[in-house]
């Protein structure tokens, strides 16, 4: 049923992943033999694994693999640059050898056997395959409520992420073309590519523990993709500070009439809470509208200086066949 080409590139995102890559990198090698084997895949496709400036043994590992095996690719930045700018950079390098690009972690949480389910709807004229977890039964109780919290606020802000949808996904050449056309240095990739429209569909899958090392995702990083992701895709925040603005305006202006009127009449309260309670609550209320403002502000000084979003140190990808090794190899880089 194999009629659209597909040579598939599996991207990686590296961050301090000694610990899990041996095994990740083996898993992964031989569930990309079974697929070329089954014709699912092309014997052209690959692993690519970026390195997102681990400071641990990570990039050795990576280039190791790739010495001595043509199917393994390897990217990597000058520094970290993080987890969305790692997966953009593979998927851009994989577009210029691939027909298909899943991205998929490092740590192996997310069931890779779900990539014959991708490759299925890809051939059945998917351009995006969006990968679900089918509950966070691994996550700790603060991540879960985080990442239902984050969730929450998004809908009600208006933006179009699905739940529950890591960046585990299919993107076709297609796609990947159309995503080469964003040129936002603010990048929420789950935010924006439901925004690209095409064919797409969705696979659950199942979440396991991660294999080995602790989560690279700090608080910092989440909090970081957080506000990226709100930022990026919707503006109604510094809309709702508007109507904030409004309603206490009009609430100043009956305290004003209110006051007038106290003062005609001779009553002189003391007024002492109500003043306080007043000026701590617009204090308060100033304070946190400017420092949305100031949120957008921020993004839009680093979208006008468009700087580059990562820059890559070394990239290694040679020409072979990735269902045995081939002896003729010919070393390229870009
Ligand atoms: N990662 C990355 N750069 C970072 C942080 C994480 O490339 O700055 C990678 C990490 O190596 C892994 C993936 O992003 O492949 C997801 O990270 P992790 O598994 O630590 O997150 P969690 O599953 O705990 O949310
Ligand atoms: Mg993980």
């Amino acid at each position: 049923m194999s009629n659209r080409p597909n040579t598939l590139y599996l991207v990686v995102p590296c961050y301090n992943e000694e610990e899990a890559l041996p095994h990740s990198a083996q898993v992964m090698r031989e569930k990309l033999n079974r697929l070329v084997t089954e014709g699912k895949a092309s014997p052209r496709s690959k692993i690519l694994l970026v390195n997102d400036g681990s400071r641990d043994g990570t990039w050795k590992i990576i280039h190791d693999l790739c010495d001595r095996d043509p199917a393994f690719a390897g990217l990597s930045f000058s520094r970290n640059y993080g987890h969305q700018s790692a997966i953009l950079a593979g998927m851009m390098a994989a577009r210029q050898h691939a027909d298909i690009a899943v991205t998929i972690d490092a740590d192996l949480q997310q069931d890779i056997e779900a990539l014959d389910q991708f490759l299925e709807k890809y051939q059945a004229g998917c351009e995006i395959v969006y990968g679900i977890r089918n509950d966070r039964n691994t996550d700790g109780f603060f991540k879960r409520l985080t990442a239902n919290g984050f969730y929450g606020l998004m809908h009600l802000l208006g933006c179009r992420v699905m739940s529950n949808h890591a960046d585990y996904r299919l993107l076709s050449k297609k796609a990947l073309d159309a995503l080469a056309e964003y040129k936002e240095v603010n990048l929420f990739l789950r935010g924006l590519i439901p925004t690209m429209g095409f064919s797409s569909d969705v696979v659950y899958f199942d979440v396991k523990e991660r294999e080995a090392g602790a989560s690279k995702y700090t608080l910092r990083k989440m909090l970081t993709l957080a506000t990226d992701g709100i930022t990026s895709m919707s503006t109604r925040p510094i809309q709702l500070i508007t109507v904030l603005g409004f309603l206490v305006s009009v609430f100043s202006a009956l305290m004003i009439i209110y006051c007038i009127a106290d003062w005609f009449m001779g009553r002189n309260v003391p007024g002492y809470t109500t003043s306080l309670v007043v000026s701590l609550l617009m204090g308060g209320l100033t304070i946190f509208s400017l420092g949305i403002v100031g949120e957008y502000v921020g993004k839009i000084y680093l979208e006008t200086k468009a700087r580059p979003r990562y820059i890559v140190e070394s990239f290694i990808w040679k020409d072979g066949n990735s269902q045995k090794n081939d002896k003729n190899n010919s070393e390229q880089s870009e």
